[in-house]
Formats: C-alpha cells, structure tokens, sequence
C-alpha cells in the first residue's frame, strides 16, 4: 500500500465501523466535528472523513483492520501536539485515543500503566500523588503517547533520562489489526523501535512505566536578563553548566517578556533571555548551586523558588496555547561556541512576534549514559538542542515569522550534528535519516519491513519500508 492512501472514507466503511464501536463516531457535518477535527498547532486545517473516536482496544483492531481493507488514509492521534499535524489528515480516517485516559499508579511496585489518550498533566497527578513521577515533557497538555514513542525530553531528563528510559513494556495494535505486547523480553526488536521512532510500527494503546521518587518540592523557575545581555550569559552559562549535576536541568529561553500576572508591568514586551531551572535534589544544594547564576550580572526578574513539580510542570502552559499559529525548526549542536551564540543574539533579537518564545535544551545526564544503540532514539549526547520557534495570533505575519526561523535555522546549519524526531516539522525522508543517523535508519528500515511492509503507519515522520 505504499504511497496509495488517499481514499476517501465512505458511507459503507463508516456503517460497518459503527456496528459494534463502543466510542464515539464524528463525521462531517456532526455537531462537535469542528471541535474534534482541530489540533493543537492552529496553521493545520485539515477535514478528515472521519473520526473515529476509540474507548477501548477493540475499537483500535477494528478501525484499523476495516482501514486495512478499504485501503483508507488513517492518521493516529492521541494528544494531538505533532508539529506539523501528522495526527490529521484531509478526507481519511482519524484514529483519535483521545478518549483513553485510564491511569493506574502502583506505589508499590513503581509503575502506572498509562493509556494512549493520557496528557502530560493527568499522568503527573497521579503519580506525584504518591510522591513519583515519569520524566516526561515540559508542557501539561501534551500526549503522552506521542512524546514517549519520540524519546521524551523535559525537566526530568538529566536526573531520570528520557521518558523511554523508564519504559517497560506498550501495548500496540499492529498493522494487521493484532495486538501484540513489546518490552525486553518480548518483541524486542519492536520494543527497540518503538523506543524513538514514533508511530511507524504500530499504534500503542498502553504504556507501562517505572516510576521514580521526585519532589514533589523542586527549586525551579526561570531567571531572566534584559536580551542584550544574552551574548555575555550564554558565555557564563555554558561554563557554568559544565559541572552541573543530573539533579539540575536548565532550558535557555529567548523572549519578549509575556503580560503575565507573575511578569512586572514595566517589563511586558520587553526582549528578554532567561534560564529556566529545575532542580531536583535537596533544596538546599540547589540554593548554592544556582547562587553563581543568580550572581551573573543583574537578573530583571528571578522566579527561581522552591515549589511544588506539578507547578513547574505547568509554567510553560500559558506559553503553548491551542490553536494559534506555530511553525518550528530544529537541530541539535555539540557546544555553545562563540559563534552559535553570536547567531543565537543576533536572530533573538530580530524576534518580531509577542507571541514568539525558543529554548534551547540542556542534554546529557542520565539520558547520555545509556548506550546509543540501546534504543531507537539518536543523539543521546548531543550537547543542546535548538527547537527554534515562531507564534503568531493568526495567519497574520506568520510568514515572515516563518521567514525568521528558517534564517535562524539556516545560519545554525554548519555546526548541527542532527535533530530530535519530535521537534522535525515535514522535512522530507533525508531528515528522517539524519534524526535517526545512517545505521540505525538502515534497521529501522528492516523493522518497518517486519511490522508495517505495506506502511500502513505513513502519516508520521516516515520510515519508508522500500
Ligand atoms: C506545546 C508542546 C510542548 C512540547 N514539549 C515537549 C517536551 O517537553 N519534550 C518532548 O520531548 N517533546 C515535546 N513536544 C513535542 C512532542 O513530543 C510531539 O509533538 C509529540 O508527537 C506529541 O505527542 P501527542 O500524542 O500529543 O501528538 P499527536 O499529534 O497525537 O501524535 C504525534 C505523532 O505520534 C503518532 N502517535 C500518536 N499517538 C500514537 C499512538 N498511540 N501510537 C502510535 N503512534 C502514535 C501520530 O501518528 C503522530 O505521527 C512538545 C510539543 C508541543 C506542541
């Protein structure tokens, strides 16, 4: 079936779905179409035929053994945050499991099992509960799903390592409709290629998760500079981060001060760069680590206080709402040289759009120790990651908030070593190599054969079987 989709989803197929789906069906035309058919990123409008919107695993088989057969376009989603709106699709059938929210916590044994529809947000409020939580992502209303079957990089990645490292086992509805379990001893292979490369082998409808003690008291939030102080910042950080401990994780963040509650009115849009911390260990130790940061020139706003990880979580949020206009592009690169700062100054503070807010991540840590063929994820040592934003309202000015990604992007392109999964928009199949780096493209690929040869699974950065 590959490069085939691209029928539409009729009447027949609908009815015969229908017959025994315990979920929910949303059709164009039906009242709450408009509602469903819309994902995060507000720039992608796209009308599927249908949506089927899946309450159990029975659900999952049979849409996609029906899709199968009537050789429909399917796209799957389960948080609907892919950058480029990879969880829809024009015409075709949407496999939503979004309504999938079961979450169970054993305290215990230190593992939840999480289902397919469960955002960041639900999963860190049953686990920190009980005073545990899975390293995931740095913004509440993401999937799980999505970010887990990518890597999975936030707060937690230097002390916990990606969401993956603390992945036991999925369960995951295969290309034939057949459900199948994947862990270490298990499908290992497809328990392997789940670990990064997304949705091309399957969908998964469950997740088991180790769970580790975190907080729920951490030192975290960011400490901001007026943005011409940026080139001096990035110098001291990046010796100062040098021997940081996994217990601390930092995200640099470029900026035009936001009209938030917590922001003085006299700094509302003014162009800022901050580091945003999170800390984990004893609160104390973290107080004297970040007092040389907190020392560095003259902070305009420091927000970096003890507070609950939940919280943290959720700083971001205001940043990222649903429905306006994003386009992105990144890359990781190895240091922070003279010259990627200098780049880095030059376009932050180019930035026109309020809305407009890049972080560079910190990696390394816990995520850098576990071996690189381990898992399907690529650059577990990369250094930093670019994820180079732009937001707009609207259609308004989106353009040339786009036109300043790519040059920020483009000027960056010499030193990039590659690029995480989740952070590609539609770059095409050489950015999908490069995400994954030649050999473990070239075993994705004899995966893809195994699982997926017809590549039933083509909506997603895309493991081509052939
Ligand atoms: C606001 C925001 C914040 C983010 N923050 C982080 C972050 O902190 N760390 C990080 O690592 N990433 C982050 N990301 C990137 C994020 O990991 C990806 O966008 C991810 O794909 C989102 O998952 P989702 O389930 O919400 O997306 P969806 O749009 O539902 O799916 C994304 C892709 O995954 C596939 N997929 C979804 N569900 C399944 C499933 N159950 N089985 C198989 N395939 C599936 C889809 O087909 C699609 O190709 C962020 C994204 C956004 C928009």
């Amino acid at each position: 079936m590959t490069d085939t989709i691209g029928s539409r989803v009729d009447s027949a197929f609908t009815s015969e779905l229908a017959a025994a789906f315990r979920g929910q069906l949303v059709r164009p035309g039906d009242p709450t179409y408009e509602e469903h058919r819309r994902v995060w990123n507000g720039s992608i409008d796209r009308r599927p035929g249908l949506i089927a919107r899946c309450a159990g695993v029975a659900d999952v088989m049979d849409a996609v053994r029906l899709a199968g057969q009537a050789g429909a376009r399917v796209a799957v989603r389960s948080g609907g945050h892919s950058f480029p709106g990879l969880s829809t699709c024009d015409d075709g059938l949407v496999i939503d499991l979004s309504l999938m929210k079961g979450i169970r916590v054993d305290p215990e044994a230190r593992t939840a099992r999480v289902q397919a529809g469960v955002l960041l947000g639900d999963m860190d409020r049953e686990t920190q509960a009980f005073g545990l939580a899975v390293p995931a992502g740095i913004v509440t209303h993401t999937g799980v799903a999505g970010l887990t079957l990518g890597g999975g990089i936030g707060w937690l990645t230097r002390k916990l390592g990606l969401t993956i490292d603390q992945l036991l086992s999925v369960d995951l509805v295969t290309a034939h409709g057949e459900l199948v379990k994947a862990s270490e001893n298990e499908n290992a292979d497809l328990f392997w290629g789940v670990r990064g490369a997304g949705g091309n082998f399957g969908i998964v409808t469950d997740f088991e998760f180790r769970l580790n003690p975190v907080g729920p008291t951490v030192l975290a939030g960011p400490i901001f500079w007026p943005m011409d102080e940026s080139p001096n910042l990035l110098r001291f950080y990046r010796d100062w981060i040098k021997e940081a401990p996994d217990d601390l994780m930092t995200i640099v963040i470029h900026r035009k001060a936001p009209p938030l509650p917590f922001v003085p009115q006299e700094l509302h849009g003014k162009p800022i760069a901050g580091v945003v911390c999170c800390y984990s260990g004893p609160i104390d130790e973290g107080e004297r680590l970040l007092k040389p940061l907190r020392a560095f020139g003259t902070p305009v706003l420091d927000l970096c206080v003890p507070k609950p990880f939940v919280q943290h979580q959720a700083m971001f949020d205001p940043s990222f709402p649903r429905g306006l206009w994003y386009y992105f592009r990144a890359c990781d690169v190895p240091e922070l040289t003279d010259n990627i700062i200098d780049i880095t100054y030059d376009h932050a503070s180019q930035m026109k759009s309020p809305l407009t807010a890049f972080p560079i991540w910190q990696t390394g840590g816990a995520s850098g120790r576990v071996p690189e063929d381990a898992t399907a994820f690529n650059g577990r040592n990369a250094g930093y990651t670019f994820n180079i934003n732009s937001t707009t309202e609207s259609a308004e000015g989106f353009d040339e908030e786009k036109a300043w990604v790519r040059s920020f992007w483009s000027a960056l392109a010499p030193y990039q070593t590659g690029v995480y999964m989740n952070f590609l928009m539609e770059e095409g199949e050489n950015r999908v190599r490069q995400a994954y780096g030649d050999a473990k493209y070239e075993r994705l690929k004899a995966l893809k054969r195994k699982y997926d040869a017809g590549n039933f699974f083509q909506l997603n950065q895309n493991i081509r079987p052939d």
